[in-house]
């Protein structure tokens, strides 16, 4: 390998370049990127003091990838506020604390005492038959239609944007569907893993996904910007990529402009929708098994207001919104409680997402409208009935993939088409991970891969 041509400067693309010259600093190495602006949906936007973050808001802690390379590039991540822990969730016309602890759960109101009785059953539900079963089947199976509505939905919002009905449990949480597997139940692995922890003296795993949300004083383009200062020119906005084409053991990149790059190594970073066009004339099969994994809209509103107009607390992380409650916003994120230099001195900041699968065409409206829609549901949700004195919106057309239904075949298939070209990959967070987390870790993988050159297929 002389070259490697990167398609893509979110953080997948340019993780990978920066690990890939680390380990062989005189590699000739190209990530070509079509916008202006690196980083994808990592895209920290400052205006009026305000600092919003358009996409990507942070990353848990509890992966040590993202660390260490945040390290090796000399950058001091921060953690969320401690204050900001409490996360709500919006029921019956009431914002509910999520219960953090077996006790507090039972206290809590959020489900009826019918709901939390059920999930007392899920240590005796049978254990499910489908090979690939939907998040919904698998919720409302193991702890009850309620805690599926109330819980699991919202859960699939804030993550994925996504319907439960549609995404498929394996490929968007793995871990949960091995602990079923592996012990029949979510309640008794719990109890046995915390067991095994105290024996050990660890601290267990908790019912949530474990781990602080982790930013950077400056916000998430903190860590696009040492990526872009570390690899220099290396690094090629406005260069958007058109077509691959394969002339015997190397590639020829086509760009826009006109221009092309040859490579015997190239990696797609950019979102399978984008690649399944670049890929349209290179292998038909390939394209369109890209294209089938879809990509909603999501919509980003940033309000801000004066402190002393909100009239309540903003103690907590934000909330989400069961679709069950039939809202115009997916959930709000209380972005000043979380971390430090959101909102200048005074203000507040609240971030909120509209769109997603069962809901694009809120995602997809003009400014004002989304803006109107966004203070008219704070007004319900959170009684702020002032309009704000900032706001901003950002809009990804096509946002975050969706892990549905068959998307474990779909992988298999395009391994199965990819072992045919030698040199080419295909990285990012379309396939095996949608978090920045997932992004790093699978950057570390495939530059491991690359530099032993025992890479030849696979996403
Ligand atoms: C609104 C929103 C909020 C999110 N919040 C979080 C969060 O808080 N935490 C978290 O872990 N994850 C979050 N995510 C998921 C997040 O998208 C991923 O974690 C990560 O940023 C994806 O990075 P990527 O590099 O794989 O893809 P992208 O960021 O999509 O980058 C792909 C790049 O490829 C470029 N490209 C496309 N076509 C071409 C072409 N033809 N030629 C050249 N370049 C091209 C694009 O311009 C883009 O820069 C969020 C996603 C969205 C949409």
């Amino acid at each position: 390998m002389d070259r490697i041509v990167i398609v893509g400067g979110g953080i997948s693309g340019l993780s990978l370049a920066y690990l890939l010259r680390k380990a062989n600093p005189s590699l000739d190495i190209a990530v070509l990127e079509a916008g202006e602006r690196l980083g994808g949906k990592i895209w920290t936007d400052r205006a009026d003091g305000f600092l919003c973050e358009g996409g990507v808001n942070g990353f848990l802690n509890n992966k040590p990838r993202t660390l260490e390379l945040a390290a090796d590039l000399s950058l001091k991540p921060i953690k969320s506020n401690d204050a900001a822990r409490k996360r709500f969730i919006f029921s019956c016309g009431k914002l509910h604390p999520l219960p953090e602890s077996p006790p507090a759960f039972f206290r809590s109101n959020l489900l009826s005492v019918w709901g939390r009785l059920r999930i007392m059953y899920e240590m005796f539900a049978p254990r499910g038959t489908k090979a690939d079963e939907s998040l919904a089947e698998f919720g409302r199976r193991r702890l009850g239609r309620e805690a599926f509505e109330k819980l699991i939905d919202p859960m699939a919002s804030g993550i994925y944007a996504g319907d439960p009905e549609a995404l498929s449990l394996k490929s968007c949480f793995p871990r949960i569907n091995q602990l079923e597997t592996e012990y029949g139940s979510l309640i008794r692995a719990l109890i046995r893993l915390q067991i095994k922890a105290k024996k050990e003296g660890r601290t267990g795993p908790g019912p949530g996904p474990g781990g602080v949300l982790t930013s950077f004083f400056d916000g998430m383009e903190t860590f696009i910007l040492a990526l872009r200062d570390s690899l220099g020119e290396r690094v090629m906005p406005r260069s958007k990529v058109t077509s691959l084409v394969k002339n015997g053991g190397h590639y020829t990149v086509h760009l826009q402009d006109g221009s092309s790059m040859e490579s015997d190594c190239v990696v797609m970073a950019s979102p399978a929708h984008a690649t399944a066009g670049i890929l349209r004339d290179f292998d038909h099969s390939l394209s369109r098994t890209l294209s089938e994994i879809p990509y909603p809209p999501v919509s980003v509103v940033c309000v801000g207001y004066k402190k002393e107009k909100i009239g309540r607390s903003l103690d907590g992380f934000g909330f989400l919104v069961p679709f069950r409650e039939g809202r115009r916003i997916l959930g709000t994120l209380w972005d000043s409680s979380i971390f430090p230099n959101r909102a200048p001195e005074g203000y507040v900041l609240l971030r909120s997402m509209l769109g997603g699968a069962r809901a694009s065409q809120a995602a997809m409206q003009d400014e004002n409208r989304l803006i109107g829609t966004v203070t008219a549901e704070l007004g319900d949700i959170m009684g702020i009935r002032v309009q704000p004195d900032f706001a901003r919106v950002y809009v990804h057309e096509k946002a975050i993939p969706q892990y549905t239904i068959g998307h474990q075949g779909r992988l298999e298939t395009l391994e199965r088409l990819l072992a045919r070209y030698k040199g080419l990959s295909l990285a990012g967070n379309s396939y095996r991970g949608i978090s920045v987390n997932d992004c790093i870790e699978n950057s570390y993988r495939l530059a491991g891969e690359l530099m032993a050159g025992t890479k030849t297929k696979g996403a």
